[in-house]
């Protein structure tokens, strides 16, 4: 219906501009998940309206299949920078987590390269790591994340899970959503609350994965005590200490980050954990420093 009645795209359009709160500084156009050049173009249509309707900056999202990105990025980041839209998400869906591959990394690294080319400000969407490396080698120009959640795609567990009530908490009130994790820098990891305990608990590994900053300097166990308020202050220094690298060394810094948090991945798998604790993966990490020294190699 949407993609047939421009008189049904304006009435949503101007539902979703009404939505968003007062002091929003970025109005974030309706969108679908792109399966299709049909549902792309929608998608394209339902941006460029946003930003004639509205008086604030828009924001698109483009949300699709890694497979069908792979060979319509290009073309697609052509349509929306002549449609006048500058900024512009990309999730892209399965991506992400501490279990990916190679191939696939390269390839999703390319697909948002493709869309910076194309004039836009990318910003690659729910992704730590990944979009922490898309940003030093210049493939996106800013990653985003939750508060100790959404690191990783994955669009059809997400509306599954949005397709039901959330679960009740333990004390049988309700509003029980996902539970943010506790992000340990020296580990590049985010961690489910009752890892992240178990870890710190042990004083050799507290004094190399534990924080100071912040409310954490007041508390041995900091990051466990008051996660949101440590994921918020140690992303924000990690990226800040990045971002004031000039552009050619943030590879080498990354590659320093990254091989830094494996050995010690792999020392705590080894050493440190307990019968039936599975182990932390590593595959990601591995694909990363793999892609940065290749990228190296090649410049
Ligand atoms: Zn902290």
């Amino acid at each position: 219906m949407l993609a047939t009645s421009l008189e049904a795209r304006h009435v949503l359009v101007e539902r979703t501009i009404a939505a968003h709160p007062d002091g929003t500084t970025d109005v974030t156009a309706p969108h679908f998940y792109a399966v299709s050049d049909r549902a792309a173009h929608l998608n394209v249509d339902l941006a460029e309206a946003t930003a004639l309707q509205s008086d604030r900056p828009v924001r698109a999202i483009l949300t699709a299949p890694q497979r069908y990105l792979r060979s319509r990025a290009a073309a697609l980041g052509e349509e929306y920078h002549q449609a006048g839209i500058r900024h512009l998400e990309l999730r892209m869906s399965p991506f992400g987590g501490e279990d990916e591959s190679l191939k696939k990394i390269v390839d999703g690294f390319q697909i948002a390269q493709d869309l910076t080319e194309a004039g836009l400000h990318v910003t690659l969407g729910y992704s730590g790591n990944l979009g922490q490396v898309a940003v030093a080698l210049g493939h996106a120009a800013a990653y985003s994340v939750g508060v100790g959640m959404m690191e990783h795609v994955n669009h059809m567990t997400q509306v599954n899970r949005k397709s039901k009530p959330p679960k009740p908490l333990e004390d049988g009130e309700s509003g029980g959503g996902p539970q943010a994790g506790v992000y340990l820098p020296a580990l590049a990891y985010t961690a489910p609350l009752r890892v992240a305990r178990r870890l710190m608990e042990q004083s050799d590994l507290r004094v190399r994965i534990g924080c100071r900053v912040g409310s954490c300097g007041t508390s041995v166990l900091g990051p466990v005590l008051d996660v949101r308020g440590h994921y918020l202050h140690s992303r924000d220094l990690e990226v800040a200490t990045l971002m004031a690298k000039p552009a050619g060394w943030r590879p080498t810094a990354e590659l320093q980050r990254l091989r830094q948090a494996l050995t010690l991945r792999n020392q705590i798998n080894s050493n440190y954990l307990e019968v039936g604790q599975p182990a932390i993966k590593t595959r990601t990490l591995d694909s990363l420093i793999v892609d940065i020294e290749r990228v190296q190699a090649a410049s």
